[in-house]
């Protein structure tokens, strides 16, 4: 589904974060990107995006070239990203509001051409719905999440960009968001990528695994975790190998 081909980038005056690099991710997988900070995990999330451009090579989706962000890309970022004046629901709604005044294929088209979604089962789906009249500043950091994933996924993404999206979140939420984000990425069909500086997160996460160690890079680091998403994996002693061994290769990947 996305081929990175062979793709260099530095941003203006920076120092080469890619070079030649080449990367395939099929349709339905999971991937968690993971690197220490300061490794190009948001740019390359950005390139897929299409917010960034690649100085060379080129970057396509379902074998059309990425020269501008897709419409079927949802991007959830840490900060969530909210608009502080309006409610929950009126924020999970922004999405199709502003795809009313441009078109499906993101080019503008009158409004009367685009279906009338409802975004109240999503609300009840994501336990919202109790809020869905509450302002930002009055729900929790995992609340405002979840209406940061609701907002994205009534738009019916295909593909799921998260860039940290839990980080700064207490451990019991976010254990929680990571188990729903699995859930609705099984349920929706989604081909998920989170970029992520936790270990433990991209092995939950993750069924592949990108390791991005210091740039520049050119050749990915891919690490299988086939039992990801496995009853209770999160307790069990293949998930703790894989964190001790993920650990290792950071530290040789960033030593190279
Ligand atoms: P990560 O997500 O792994 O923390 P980033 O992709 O944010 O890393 O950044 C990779 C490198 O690019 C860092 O050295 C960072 O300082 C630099 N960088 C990020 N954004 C910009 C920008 N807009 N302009 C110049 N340099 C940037």
């Amino acid at each position: 589904m996305i081929l990175v081909d062979s793709i260099s980038f530095n941003y203006p005056n920076g120092e080469p974060l890619f070079a030649d690099f080449t990367w395939k991710v099929e349709r339905g997988e999971a991937w968690a990107i993971l690197g220490p900070s300061g490794c190009g995990k948001s740019t390359l999330l950005y390139l897929l995006a299409g917010l960034l451009f690649p100085t060379k090579g080129k970057i396509q989706i379902d074998g059309e070239e990425l020269t501008r962000p897709r419409p079927k890309n949802g991007l959830i970022l840490q900060d969530y990203g909210l608009l502080p004046w309006a409610t929950v629901r009126q924020n999970a709604e922004l999405g199709l509001r502003i795809r009313g005044f441009y078109g499906p294929d993101g080019t503008h088209s009158p409004r009367e051409s685009i279906p009338q979604t409802d975004v109240t089962p999503w609300l009840e789906r994501l336990g919202l719905l109790e809020i869905a009249d509450s302002y930002p500043s009055h729900i929790s950091g995992g609340q405002r999440q979840r209406t940061a994933i609701a907002r994205t996924l009534v738009l019916n993404p295909d593909l799921l960009l998260m860039d940290e999206p839990f980080s700064s979140l207490d451990a019991p939420t976010r254990e929680g968001l990571q188990n729903l984000t699995l859930e609705l990425q099984e349920e929706q069909n989604l081909t998920l990528i989170v970029v992520t500086h936790n270990i433990e997160e991209a092995a939950i996460l993750g069924k592949k695994i990108l390791l991005l160690g210091r740039p520049v890079h050119r050749a990915p680091t891919i690490i299988q975790n086939p039992h990801q998403a496995g009853e209770d994996y999160r307790k069990s002693s293949l998930y703790h190998t894989l964190c001790d061994d993920l650990r290792v290769h950071l530290e040789d990947i960033s030593g190279r």
